[in-house]
């Protein structure tokens, strides 16, 4: 669709010129055409006017060190003054009236003309033709002073490369849920009939990038109606209640367009729960209650269809999500297998690729990667292929942008010590090493220690074979027992340890709290919730809903649980120090090596 932006300047910067082009007409233009209606005569020529009483006024100028003086027909003549004492008598002589009125160098009229009106007009003619440019663009007829408070909605006029729901792969609950709206904008009668209105309000629920900004977009394409998007965050201003008159703005042009669609983007930055705190933010309130306001407003059948798209659903005020208003959710999640998969076959359609690249193996690889990021990871491919001075994009180029993705660029001269190295080598197969030993954990897919970006020595990456909804008990410990593995790895050769497994331990950590805080996966605890969950696409954060006693005890649990593991893994490389070192041995020489090297050796 053609995105049609409205000047991002306010209309200040444009009357700030225009005055300061009046300033310098006044000064230089307006003085130029004045002198222009002056004639200028030698002194001889005004005594000789003079003596044959061709002149009617004079006014000795004794600053400038001129004369002005008008003939009969008052024409305005101007002289140097020169010393000569007669000159009073000589004008006394000839009638001329030397103590009248002040000479005007033009016309009276023509001077007020000149620095009043014509700059007046020129001012209020310039500022209509800026504000009817801007109305224009806008489609709205209610523009305030200096366009502040306007809505800077972007306008995504209808086109026909439009984005279409085949554009948007995967998310195929999402988009039979949104076709409905589809319908209802193609045909409302159908809906009208039977007395059905549409909900007014939808929300999109995901995680960032997974494609909900692409859904509101869709929507409005398979329409083929006008899409207004605005994200949350340019509601709130600097000026209090203008985040309030943008709203108004919004679905005031929004009325005049419709059917269309008003998708409102990151909505929790202005439906934030109001917290009744002395000194909150007003201006949000402001904003929320003006959006509540214009969403009651419309009755549910004139066409304005509002999207809305968060990914902090929890925070948003019930006002917002109470029917009437945004009353249906959309749940956007990061893509499945098949999603992965078809994400990246759509953007890889837009580069040049291998033929034979395997699709699914790369979607495995990439698991828990969102939209964004696949699109992100084919282009990645791609450059890596202009990189590398080929026509099209292999599949290596893919598996290494997902590495690139995951864990940024290749550090080309981190410099290791070869003791360094070592550790890293070691500490990579311990984690391969305990994963392969262990039952139902997911195959080893490639080891590397070659330094990248992100500041990661080395990495194991593991690669589950199909979808995977439900962990087991079991599994949660051996993937902490996984993550447990480098370090223990560490221990058992070198009888030291080192800063390398802070990741792990992390990872560990989290995952072990989980188990005996959110999934009820200790005796005692039972199925008792320690934890409630905030910022579920977010990343996550967990907040303790107990007691500071049982605080400490769920602390303890956690070392012990994770102390088991860590026990267990040792265990496993002890009892495969011979595997251990060989597979070492044989990273550090290679510094990458695939899963399938891996498991030869091992059952070798
Ligand atoms: P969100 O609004 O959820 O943060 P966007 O809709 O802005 O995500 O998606 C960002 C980019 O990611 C899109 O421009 C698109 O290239 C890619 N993308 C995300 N999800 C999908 C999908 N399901 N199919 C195809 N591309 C996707
Ligand atoms: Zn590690």
């Amino acid at each position: 669709m053609n995105e049609v932006k409205k000047p991002k300047k306010p209309m200040i910067y444009y009357y700030i010129i225009v005055v300061l082009a009046l300033l310098l007409f006044n000064a230089f233009v307006t003085p130029w055409i004045m002198e222009r209606q002056v004639e200028e005569v030698d002194y001889g020529t005004f005594i000789s006017m003079t003596e044959k009483k061709q002149i009617s006024r004079v006014d000795i100028q004794d600053q400038d060190n001129t004369i002005l003086f008008t003939d009969k027909d008052e024409n305005v003549y101007k002289t140097a003054k020169v010393e000569d004492p007669d000159l009073t008598d000589r004008l006394y002589g000839a009638g001329v009236s030397f103590y009248g009125e002040e000479i005007q160098q033009t016309s009276p009229i023509l001077t007020a003309f000149l620095t009043w009106i014509l700059p007046l007009l020129i001012f209020i003619g310039i500022g209509q033709y800026m504000s009817r440019k801007l109305m224009e663009k806008a489609g709205g007829k209610n523009s305030m002073a200096f366009g502040m408070g306007k809505s800077n909605a972007k306008i995504y006029v209808k086109s026909s490369e439009g984005i279409k729901f085949s554009d948007v792969a995967g998310e195929d609950e999402a988009k039979e849920n949104l076709a409905e709206i589809v319908d209802y904008l193609h045909n409302p009668g159908k809906y009208k009939e039977i007395g059905a209105s549409m909900p007014k309000g939808i929300l999109l629920v995901g995680p960032p990038g997974t494609g909900k900004t692409m859904l509101a977009k869709a929507v409005a394409g398979e329409a083929d109606v006008p899409f207004f998007s605005m994200s949350g965050s340019e509601f709130v201003e600097m000026f209090v209640g203008m985040g309030a008159s943008k709203v108004r703005d919004l679905f005031q042009q929004a009325k005049e367009k419709a059917p269309c669609i008003v998708f409102i983007d990151e909505i929790d930055a202005i439906g934030k729960k109001r917290d009744g705190r002395i000194g909150g933010n007003d201006e949000r309130e402001q904003t929320l209650n003006q959006l509540l306001t214009e969403m009651d407003g419309f009755t549910g059948n004139n066409g304005v269809i509002i999207l809305a798209a968060t990914n902090r659903p929890e925070s948003l005020d019930p006002a917002l999500l109470r029917p009437g208003r945004f009353d249906r959710r959309v749940p956007v999640e990061l893509p499945d297998l098949k999603g992965r998969e078809d994400i990246l076959k759509v953007h890889a359609k837009k580069i040049k690729v291998d033929v034979n690249v395997d699709f699914n193996k790369i979607a495995r690889m990439a698991s828990g990667a969102s939209g964004a990021e696949l699109a992100n990871i084919v282009n990645e491919a791609a450059l890596r292929a202009v990189r590398d001075g080929r026509k099209y994009a292999t599949q290596a180029d893919l598996e290494e942008s997902i590495e690139v993705v995951i864990a940024g660029y290749q550090k080309k001269n981190a410099i290791l010590t070869d003791r360094e190295k070592l550790v890293v080598a070691y500490h990579e197969i311990g984690h391969a090493l305990v994963a392969a030993k262990q039952t139902d954990s997911a195959p080893v897919q490639k080891i590397t220690i070659v330094p990248r970006t992100s500041g990661a020595l080395g990495y194991t990456m593991q690669v589950d074979e199909g979808n995977h909804y439900l962990m087991s008990k079991e599994e949660l410990e051996n993937k902490i027992a996984t993550y447990t593995g480098g370090r223990a790895a560490e221990e058992i050769v070198f009888g030291s340890i080192t800063t390398g497994a802070s990741n792990d331990i992390e990872q560990a950590t989290k995952l072990a709290r989980a188990m005996i805080t959110q999934y009820g996966m200790s005796k005692d605890f039972d199925m008792v919730a320690m934890e409630t969950q905030t910022n579920q696409y977010l990343g996550g954060d967990a907040s303790l809903t107990c007691s500071a006693q049982t605080q400490a005890e769920i602390d303890q649990k956690v070392v012990e649980l994770v102390r088991r593991q860590h026990e267990k893994a040792a265990q496993i490389l002890l009892d495969n120090r011979e595997k251990l070192d060989e597979l070492s041995q044989h990273l550090y020489q290679k510094e990458t090596i695939t899963g399938g090297e891996f498991m030869k050796i091992l059952n070798s």
